[in-house]
């Protein structure tokens, strides 16, 4: 069997490691890792939204809705400067 990390994706381990991500638990370079998967995928990307505080300084910077891909830009901000 071929391994392909980089290609493989499950939703469901990708949330489990969002939570740890939130609890603070990750380093930056496994965050970073994290992220380029969230991104990826839609669902996991609004799981992340909805599962973090995030969400509520997201709300209060972004002036008005914007495309995804903004909103993905300041979620990986704020995990970037969180640590
Ligand atoms: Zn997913």
């Amino acid at each position: 069997m071929e391994a392909k990390p980089s290609t493989r994706h499950n939703c469901k381990e990708v949330m489990e490691r969002i939570h740890s991500i939130i609890d603070g638990e990750m380093t930056r370079h496994d965050r970073q890792q994290l992220l380029a998967e969230i991104e990826n995928c839609t669902h996991c990307t609004e799981h992340f939204v909805k599962s973090s505080k995030i969400k509520t300084l997201l709300h209060l910077k972004l002036e008005r809705k914007s495309c995804g891909e903004a909103l993905l830009v300041s979620i990986r901000n704020k995990i970037s400067n969180q640590h």
